[in-house]
């Protein structure tokens, strides 16, 4: 696979700050939509407020090791994950988890997933994960795109037969230009986000800021904890639990059976209810060795312990609680903003690739109504210039 990915820098007064479309967010909605526009030949560039690809599909290097923090695994289920799953498996992106998965009854008793499914073909619940990291699959999906990564798309204006996207630099040494213009603009960001951008201009119809404000998301807290490589083989029975009804607990995962590891290392997903109450505690380090100090439940040989490095993210939109009715919203001009992300439905990365697919059909249909590849075709061209 070729591995290189496009990050270009914009340079002043060159015509890459005019391109046909400007899309914005380069989670796994926003990069399979612009990579199906860009293989259908319109001239794209993504716009990214963090240094990585991938949003929620996020990885974090701590000490000799990387822990996702966001998505924890891909499972089979769906139309279009199915499809992925077997392009990103194709180029050793993704590999089969040997994972000894239980869930939490609301009476905290453990039970092996396979209680409960015993009816199901194990094949179909086998579960994928990213040796190199969960964020490896942004970089999959980027690596044949220009992206302006650590500029944050901050306001939409018309002007013209133009849309003028204006940017914030959020990190050091990020050159100008700060702006952007395109015909069309593509805004896959969670539902809030778009919401205070598309609040920048007058141009978008009361119904569609509407339609976005009714969205909502639960917010995650996730800590990563790394200990001493024996705590791997302490007794516990499971490498991930699936917490149901748990006021606290969501998830937890021995991050250290996904690849190799010197260290054993925890990832647990706070239940939104807490996460939702701790979410802005000042000492956010008291608030993962509290989630540590819950799971010590399921995991005696975490009582008394503390980790030897210790990592808390918050996600303030995490998962979709009420979602949009359908796969993208758009505009009806021929300057379309077309907006859609994994708040389209409650499939998650399904969810997500599906309304990136079709908020690039809606674009199409808007500038000149070229004919796009299927997913499979665009998974299978990627990176095909290095090959
Ligand atoms: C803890 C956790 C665990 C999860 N586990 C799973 C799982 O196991 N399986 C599963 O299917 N799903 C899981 N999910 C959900 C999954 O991660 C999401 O559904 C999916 O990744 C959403 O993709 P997206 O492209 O719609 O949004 P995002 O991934 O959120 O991408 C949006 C991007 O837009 C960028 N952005 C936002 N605003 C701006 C702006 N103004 N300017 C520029 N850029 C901007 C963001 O930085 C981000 O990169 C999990 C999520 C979390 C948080």
């Amino acid at each position: 696979m070729n591995s290189q990915t496009n990050v270009q820098q914009p340079v002043i007064g060159s015509h890459r700050d005019d391109v046909e479309i400007a899309v914005i967010g380069a989670g796994i909605a926003g990069l399979i939509c612009a990579e199906q526009l860009r293989q259908a030949g319109y001239r794209v560039v993504v716009v990214e407020k963090s240094r990585g690809f991938g949003g929620r599909a996020a990885t974090k290097r701590v000490p000799n090791f990387r822990a996702d923090h966001g998505i924890r695994y891909l499972e089979r289920s769906g139309r279009l994950l199915p499809v992925l799953i077997d392009a990103l498996r194709d180029r050793g992106v993704l590999e089969p988890w040997d994972v000894r998965f239980c869930r939490v009854t609301p009476e905290g008793m453990i039970e092996p997933e396979t209680l409960r499914s015993s009816d199901v073909d194990p094949a179909q619940i086998t579960r994928y994960i990213a040796p190199a990291g969960a964020n490896a699959i942004g970089k999959f999906l980027a690596q044949d795109l220009t992206v302006w990564r650590s500029r944050r798309a901050i306001s939409l204006t018309q002007a013209g037969d133009r849309w003028r996207v204006q940017l914030e630099a959020v990190a050091d040494g990020v050159d100008a230009p700060l702006s952007l213009t395109a015909r069309a603009v593509v805004v896959a960001v969670p539902a809030p986000q778009a919401s205070e951008l598309i609040a920048t201009t007058e141009t978008i119809a009361p119904e569609i800021k509407d339609a976005i404000a009714a969205v909502s998301y639960h917010p995650c807290i996730s800590v990563m904890a790394g200990y001493s490589a024996e705590l791997a083989e302490a007794d516990r029975g499971w490498d991930a639990l699936q917490f149901e009804g748990d006021r606290d607990l969501f998830w937890a995962g021995v991050e250290s059976t996904k690849r190799d590891a010197d260290r054993c290392c925890l990832t647990v997903h706070a239940a939104p209810e807490f996460a939702r109450d701790q979410f802005d505690a000042p000492d956010l380090n008291a608030v993962g060795q509290a989630l540590l100090d819950r799971l010590a439940q399921y995991f005696p040989a975490l009582n008394d312990r503390r980790p030897e490095f210790l990592a808390v993210h918050r996600w303030r939109y995490a998962f979709t609680d009420q979602p949009f009715d359908r796969d993208c919203l758009s505009t009806r001009s021929s300057l379309p903003v077309v907006l859609g992300g994994d708040w389209c439905g409650t499939e998650q990365v399904e969810t997500a690739l599906r309304s990136g697919l079709a908020m690039a059909a809606a674009v199409a249909q808007a500038v000149e109504g070229r004919s796009l590849p299927t997913l499979s075709e665009v998974l299978d061209s990627l990176g095909s210039e290095g090959r």
